[in-house]
């Protein structure tokens, strides 16, 4: 499952600098490598402390921690979805991804010009809001013009099939005239989720799970900080405040003395925030194979179920799914070893109903 995140803003906000440290810190932590595919996207690990623990207890010879896609996506300034900077080159690269993170400014730098002339977080973030906004109202309008195009009345319309085809435009018309309307409130389909789930296929971007990156200098302007919490509430996305700079300047020293540094700045949460706040964000979970071989994190959609998980791993575990032996991870913490585990009745044996859960470490049993 290779997930990918856009990370978008006003330009001067720290987008950038934001990318280089995120992907500088998953080249640190990682013993396979990182990979830069263009200079612009980036493979970044999610931290998991769980999978560390695994290692140790399996002395597993790797680990292989689940992993995201950042995508720096220059080009959004105002009047971007009419044709402005880069324009519809810019929005074509993020129709396709899984979530967007917009970075904020909130830190205040004279050395730093502002396009619009001031810091101010509600501005910038109704700016880059309206583009998406108009973006997406735009792609509805010509998906809704095409519906009606192909609406010709044919003589074989009776035919059943075409019939069907008929009734699901319908239903369709019906839902993208819901989004014209709500695009035209200015309210983002991501507060929809059933609308949003029926239009899939088209892929707006306000549908997309949203995080705001707060920039913030090293002392935090609350009330900068209050306006980016507003918005993210009323549009159902989430919010973390880091400072992008000092988490530049600090990426290269060893972890515990990042800790260090970051208590002193008082930092409201570091970079690996950032990375597992995308994860919880496209409401996945991870499960885990172990053994001495290797130990590794597996990412799956929250409420899929164990042959889907097998079929993570390799399509024929899907398809040859016999059963799972399933414990928690956190059962393994608690009783200190795989045969403590069992002798408490916590392996089990587990069908292909199981909905597999956050933590598991499951075993797969197929049959090719
Ligand atoms: P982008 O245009 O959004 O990609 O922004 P960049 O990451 O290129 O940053 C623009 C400028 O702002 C650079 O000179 C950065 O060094 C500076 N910058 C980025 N983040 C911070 C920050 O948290 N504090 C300060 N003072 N400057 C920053």
């Amino acid at each position: 499952m290779s997930l990918e995140v856009g990370i978008v803003g006003l330009p001067n906000v720290g987008k950038s600098s934001l990318f280089n440290t995120l992907t500088k810190a998953g080249a640190q932590a990682s013993n396979f490598p990182f990979t830069t595919i263009e200079p612009n996207v980036g493979i970044v690990e999610v931290p998991d402390a769980r999978l560390k623990f695994l290692r140790e207890t399996y002395q597993s010879a790797k680990t292989i921690p689940a992993t995201i896609k950042f995508v720096d996506i220059a080009g959004l300034v105002k009047g971007a979805s009419a044709g402005e900077g880069l324009g519809n080159q810019f929005l074509s690269h993020i129709r396709s991804v899984d979530a967007i993170v917009e970075v904020v400014r909130v830190f205040d730098d004279a050395n730093v010009i502002h396009v619009a002339g001031q810091v101010n977080p509600d501005e910038d973030i109704s700016t880059v809001n309206t583009e998406l906004l108009l973006a997406d109202l735009e792609q509805a309008q010509k998906a809704l013009e095409r519906l009606e195009k192909n609406k010709k009345p044919s003589s074989t319309d009776a035919h059943y099939y075409l019939y069907a085809i008929g009734e699901r435009s319908a239903i369709m018309k019906t839902s993208l005239e819901k989004a014209i309307e709500l695009f035209n409130r200015g309210e983002p389909l991501r507060t929809q989720p059933e609308l949003a789930i029926e239009l899939k296929q088209f892929q707006f971007l306000t549908a997309k799970p949203l995080l705001y990156v707060a920039n913030v200098g090293e002392t935090v302007d609350q009330a900068k900080l209050e306006q980016i919490n507003a918005h993210a509430q009323k549009e159902n996305a989430t919010v973390i405040a880091i400072s992008v700079k000092a988490e530049l300047e600090i990426v290269d020293l060893p972890e515990a003395e990042q800790a260090e540094y970051r208590k002193e700045l008082s930092l409201i949460s570091g970079l690996g925030q950032v990375i597992q706040a995308s994860y919880a964000l496209l409401d996945l979970i991870t499960f885990f194979t172990a053994g001495p071989k290797e130990s590794r994190a597996w990412t799956i959609a929250r409420g899929a179920k164990a042959p889907q998980a097998a079929g993570v791993i390799h399509t024929d575990f899907e398809r040859g799914f016999i059963r799972a032996q399933v414990f928690n991870v956190e059962d393994l913490q608690k009783y200190g070893s795989e045969k403590a585990v069992k002798e408490a009745g916590k392996l089990r044996s587990e069908g292909k109903d199981y909905v597999v859960q956050d933590g598991d470490v499951v075993e797969f049993l197929f049959n090719v």
